[in-house]
């Protein structure tokens, strides 16, 4: 319930029961409208929509089935509860009330504890109704979307269907969705307050509620914008926003947040319900597709994209560059401390590559090269992360592997590496050196523990008659 206090209409023409009937509602929180007789009731149902009716049987007039049986036939926003009030007690009366669309029955002289009680019993069934019937509008709007979305419409249309239907639903003040092209950018692609608004650049470092979706991937709902902590660095900005609620959802694609939709309301208590959140899921999930056919998703994400992979790709073989392999190798050496997990990191170097250029020339060292970077992409796991570290020198990052996983994946490496042809040059055997260090270990402190660990193993594979694994010896004296 939205917390506005329900309505009851009481419809008595005594008027000591009539009285008494309204101030024991009236006591309990409720609003309350009388009736002195049919015509008024019918009326009163009409117009003023109340929740629950409490109805005389006998009256002057119009008696209460007939009320009944009109109310019944009404076309009225939500179904109000009908409990009969009188002092007819045969059971053939109760059960013709009941059969012309009352819902309850209460003898007179009333008990109040007993009234007050049955109206609550009521008014839980108005509200299951209620549920229900928003259920169902928000499946007709969820259709009327996926029908948008599947027909001839292009992509800024559709989204423009989603924020008008979404902004009716919910009754928000705006509506909007946002393209993510990076930390800092993002552009407004449509508006449901301002439909002239189109592809508007705004700067994220404005909106840190969009920021926070984007670092976390979920939704945020915040009830008072304004005092709400993370809005703190731009309470100035947004003053004039007081008891404005914000909900926004991130529109994910492959774990990365693409987009978000942003919705604002004036919410006096509560903000947004659980079941609004979950609609606008629902349609977040639902408009994907349209946003990444968006014009300006091509442009502006694409374009970021593809700068981002150039600048972490090392160019000759596709592996990863030195520089991300370092990123990466802090980042996940902190997750391993943090969460105390086994990290592993291999370290291999090609043989006698130098024989492979004098011999042969530096385009068919590259060649070969190239094709051993490939082999050990496709070799190791998914979860780990190959990189050129130097020259010919390969590294693999392996979370969550402890030394003796490594061991065997770099002896697995080896034994591929040597078993296959490379450039065409078949009459050369290609062979790797391997060494490897893991976490935990009391002598690994930091990132760089690891790399000067493994390239000690490394050392050793070569100094001992290369084309092996050596494993760590720090390991050994523990
Ligand atoms: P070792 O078994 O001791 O590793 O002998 P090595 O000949 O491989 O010697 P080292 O590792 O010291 O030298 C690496 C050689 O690899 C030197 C360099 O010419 C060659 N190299 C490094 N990067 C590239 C590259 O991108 N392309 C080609 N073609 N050669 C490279
Ligand atoms: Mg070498
Ligand atoms: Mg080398």
């Amino acid at each position: 319930m939205d917390g506005t206090a329900r309505k009851i209409l009481i419809v008595e023409d005594d008027e000591l029961t009539g009285t008494m009937l309204e101030n024991t509602v009236r006591s309990s929180g409720f609003v309350t409208r009388r009736a002195r007789d049919g015509r008024e009731a019918i009326e009163a149902a009409q117009e003023w929509h109340p929740d629950l009716i409490l109805l005389d049987l006998v009256m002057p007039g119009i008696g209460g089935v007939e009320v009944c049986e009109a109310v019944r036939s009404m076309d009225l926003p939500s179904r109000p509860s009908v409990v009969i009030v009188s002092s007819r007690d045969e059971k053939s009366v109760i059960a013709d009330a009941l059969a012309k669309g009352a819902d309850d029955f209460i003898v007179k002289p009333v008990d109040e504890l007993e009234l007050l009680a049955r109206i609550r019993a009521q008014l839980r069934i108005v509200e299951f109704y209620e549920e229900v019937e928003r259920d169902n509008r928000d499946l007709e709007t969820i259709l009327e979307i996926t029908t948008a979305i599947g027909g001839t419409l292009d992509a800024s249309q559709i989204l423009e269907v989603i924020v008008d239907k979404v902004a009716d639903v919910i009754g928000a003040t705006r509506c909007s969705i946002v393209l993510i092209a990076d930390d800092e950018e993002g552009y407004v692609l449509v508006s449901h307050e301002d439909p002239n608004v189109r592809d508007l650049k705004i700067d994220l470092r404005k909106y840190p509620e969009i920021r926070e979706v984007i670092r976390t991937r979920t939704t945020l709902a915040l009830t008072d914008m304004v005092n709400h902590p993370l809005m703190h660095e731009v309470k100035g900005l947004i003053k004039e926003l007081e008891s404005t609620s914000i909900l926004v959802v991130p529109i994910v694609f492959k774990e990365r947040v693409l987009g978000t939709l942003f919705l604002r309301a004036r919410r006096r208590d509560g903000g947004f319900t659980k079941r609004e959140i979950e609609f606008c899921q629902i349609v977040a999930n639902a408009s994907c597709q349209a946003l990444k056919n968006a014009k300006l998703f091509e442009k502006v994400v694409k374009e970021k994209e593809y700068l981002r992979e150039l600048s972490i790709t090392d160019q000759l073989t596709t592996l990863y560059n030195h520089n991300f392999f370092y990123t990466r190798l802090e980042e996940e050496f902190e997750r391993a401390m943090r969460y105390k997990t086994d990290l592993s990191l291999i370290l291999m170097d090609i043989d006698d590559f130098k024989r492979i250029n004098d011999s042969y020339g530096h385009r068919k060292g590259d060649a070969v090269l190239k094709e051993i970077s490939a082999l050990i992409k496709r070799s190791v796991r998914k979860i780990d992360l190959a990189a050129r570290y130097g020259g010919e020198e390969i590294a693999v990052i392996l979370p969550q592997t402890p030394m003796s996983g490594a061991a065997e994946e770099a002896e697995r490496i080896r034994r591929s590496v040597e078993a296959q042809s490379y450039g065409g040059l078949t009459d050369e055997r290609i062979t790797v050196s391997i060494g490897v260090a893991s976490y935990p270990h009391e002598r690994m402190r930091k990132p760089e523990d690891l790399v000067n660990s493994a390239d000690r193993a490394l050392y050793e594979a070569k100094s001992t008659g290369k084309n092996r694994v050596v494993v760590s010896p720090l390991h050994e004296n523990t």
